[in-house]
């Protein structure tokens, strides 16, 4: 890192110019570069990156492009970092900066909005209006890391100190990556009305999101929880972290089951993860009258939904975009209390030079792979492929 005015570093935490850095290439080709490592500049702290999750959405980025974009366009040959998912320690303060420390360990929620335009300003960074507009003539500051600029799969990153959320001193690196995955269901909770206490739940799909969607659900007095899937596996792991019920969609009509469960009326809310073809209705035909569905998930291909069954019920639906409102603060809280544990979800750890390899795993669920983690350092020798 080049010293610039007002950028405060310190020398227990000695910044290289250079780091290592996975790039994109053609979709789907990740290659090993070395970058310079980035300068924070006024709101921004440099963290060195101790550990990164792979996300689905990484996976869609890699293969497919979207949803990142960059210079206003694809993702690909752009000299891109993904990779959303990471904690760290502060090692670089830009101008002004002393909210954070340097040494002090951090998790990172992907969006800083703006800051300038209406959603930003109610909140909803994640939606900002000026998504990608972040170079250029066209300038207007927004970030979302892993996206719109570069990510975690490296060494060092810049992030605007609106995306970092302090960690307790207990959790491990790899749980905290797991804060921001916690956060996205905490926000779908919160955009359904937040307080939930004593009102029914059910969870679609048990992958990361559902499974901590689970959890937070109970942490906020959810009662039943209850979570539908096809893998025994993950509900069972559904169960650890809080389902009164678990449906295993194969065995059983998942509307069919929670109006059982739930004394036949169906459910205050539906937080959908699965993005199956049928999931929206299947969701609305899970609330009751008045009942709100949050979509957190989305299928590739467009569904018919019976929408004269949404009218005539006033039945709610909210689309959501990642963690805005903090929320990712709320969900670290809930974890430093220990009131659900997230790690239960976290299956494999590599080295950061073997990310390949990782969202192989990650990809193809191999050893029932759920939340897989790179680090830079501290991973022995490269795990060999069990297969
Ligand atoms: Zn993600
Ligand atoms: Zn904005």
């Amino acid at each position: 890192m080049a010293a610039a005015a007002g950028v405060k570093t310190s020398p227990d935490f000695p910044v290289p110019k250079t780091m290592k850095a996975w790039v994109l290439g053609n979709p789907g080709e990740l290659a090993l570069a070395q970058k310079p490592v980035p300068m924070p500049r006024r709101a921004e702290a440099l963290l060195r990156i101790d550990a990164v999750a792979i996300c689905a959405t990484d996976l869609e980025v890699i293969d497919h492009g979207a949803p990142a974009l960059i210079q206003g366009g694809p993702p690909f040959n752009k000299n891109f970092t993904p990779g959303h998912e990471y904690m760290g320690t502060v090692v670089a303060l830009g101008p002004g900066v002393d909210e954070y420390r340097i040494g002090q360990r951090v998790t990172v929620e992907i969006h800083a909005g703006c800051g300038q335009c209406k959603r930003c300003r109610e909140g909803m960074y994640t939606s900002c209006l000026n998504y990608g507009l972040n170079y250029g003539d066209v300038d207007k500051g927004h970030r979302a890391n892993g996206f719109t600029t570069d990510g975690g799969f490296c060494e060092y990153q810049v992030n605007n100190i609106n995306t970092l959320v302090a960690i307790a001193d207990g959790m491990s690196d790899e749980e905290a990556t797991l804060v921001v995955t916690a956060g996205t269901a905490m926000y779908g909770l919160t955009e359904l009305g937040g307080l939930i206490a004593g009102e029914s739940v059910v969870v679609t799909g048990p992958g990361p999101i559902g499974l901590l969607g689970v959890a937070v659900a109970k942490a906020l007095g959810a009662f039943p929880v209850i979570l539908t899937g096809t893998r025994d596996n993950r509900l069972r792991i559904g169960r650890e972290l809080g389902a009164d019920h678990v449906v295993n969609v194969r065995n059983e009509d998942a509307v069919a089951a929670v109006r059982r469960l739930n004394g036949g009326k169906g459910v205050d809310y539906v937080l959908e993860c699965s993005g199956a073809a049928n999931a929206v209705n299947d969701a609305i035909h899970m609330v009751n009258r008045g009942g709100k569905v949050c979509l957190a998930a989305f299928p590739h291909a467009e569904t018919p939904v019976d929408i004269a069954h949404i009218v005539r019920n006033n039945i709610y639906l909210y689309g959501i975009r990642g963690e805005g409102k903090s929320a990712t603060h709320r969900a670290e809280a809930f974890m430093a209390q220990k009131r659900f544990d997230a790690t239960k979800i976290h299956t494999h750890t590599f080295a950061l030079d073997e990310l390949p390899t990782a969202i192989r795993y990650a990809k193809e669920r191999i050893d029932d792979a759920i939340k897989v983690v790179v680090k830079a350092r501290g991973v022995a020798a490269p795990r060999v492929a069990a297969e």
